[in-house]
């Protein structure tokens, strides 16, 4: 697993709290592993998968299976339980997992908000190409290339999945006031007026700007791929203690009590 934040210097990239890639793993039969039931308060969770197949369940009662290429996007709000584990089949009989998890920071006044469930299976995600087919771009949120994304976020969000082959190039539209990182995890791509090289398991963070310039030289011999994630940044106080991210100490401790009394429900069994 690889997880480019939270790390030693930056905490977040408000409004995104963690990004982990996980994988790409081959387990054996028995060996996979997930998250078993644990709470979540006041902001997201979004799983997208890149190969394998996660399940999961929580206390509002929602269930999903996600397989290569579909997306979940969980607002926990005021707060569930939920389980996050590789299918049953990769449990019983390995298999291969590579896909990420992105924390979405909420707005102040979203905390508390109804858990709300979107699973959007990879044929409904819209997709884009250069008119080349050289620079391809996933549309999780936000548009790309006159392409706009069906999940539905509470603060606009750009979550993108780019593949750039040799020769490749794009320019991203960013929308104004937004701040967007991209963080590669395969080959490599050159980014910004200047074409800076970004290289595997490479974050990098982008000045604020109208465009993002996207470059790969004919000359290389790989195929990039790097998430670009942006948003306005929330600019509220934030407390995070493992699994609850709130504005106050108070609210944190509101959050435990709640967990511990019960009140953020169980997850139903079958
Ligand atoms: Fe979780």
């Amino acid at each position: 697993m690889r997880r480019p934040f939270p790390a030693p210097g930056m905490e977040q990239v408000d409004p995104f709290l963690l990004l982990d890639e996980m994988g790409p793993a081959d387990y054996g039969p028995g060996e996979a592993v997930g998250a078993p039931d644990h709470p979540h308060r006041g902001f997201e969770t979004v799983t997208y998968m890149l190969e394998g197949v996660f399940e999961h369940a929580d206390s509002a009662g929602h269930r999903g299976r996600i397989a290569a290429g579909d997306v979940q996007w969980m607002t926990a709000g005021d707060g569930v339980i939920h389980s996050e584990m590789p299918s049953r089949e990769i449990q019983r009989d390995g298999g291969r997992v590579h896909g990420f998890q992105l924390w979405v920071n909420l707005p102040a006044r979203d905390k508390r908000m109804r858990p709300r469930y979107q699973e959007l299976s990879s044929d409904a995600i819209p997709k884009a190409s250069s008119p080349d087919g050289l620079a391809r771009v996933v549309g999780i949120a936000g548009s790309a290339m006159g392409v706009s994304a069906a999940i539905d976020t509470r603060i606009p969000i750009l979550f993108h999945d780019w593949t750039v082959l040799p020769g490749g190039n794009a320019r991203l539209e960013l929308p104004d006031g937004f701040r967007a990182f991209a963080y590669v995890f395969s080959g490599s791509v050159r980014l910004g007026p200047d074409r800076h090289e970004v290289r595997d398991g490479e974050m990098a963070m982008l000045s604020p700007g109208r465009f993002l310039e996207i470059n790969k030289s004919s000359t290389d011999k790989d195929t990039a791929r790097f998430l670009v994630l942006g948003a306005v940044p929330l600019r509220e106080p934030m407390v995070r203690y493992g699994p609850f991210v709130m504005n106050t100490r108070q609210e944190i401790e509101e959050a435990f009590s709640d967990y511990q009394a019960g009140r953020m429900g169980m997850i139903p069994a079958v």
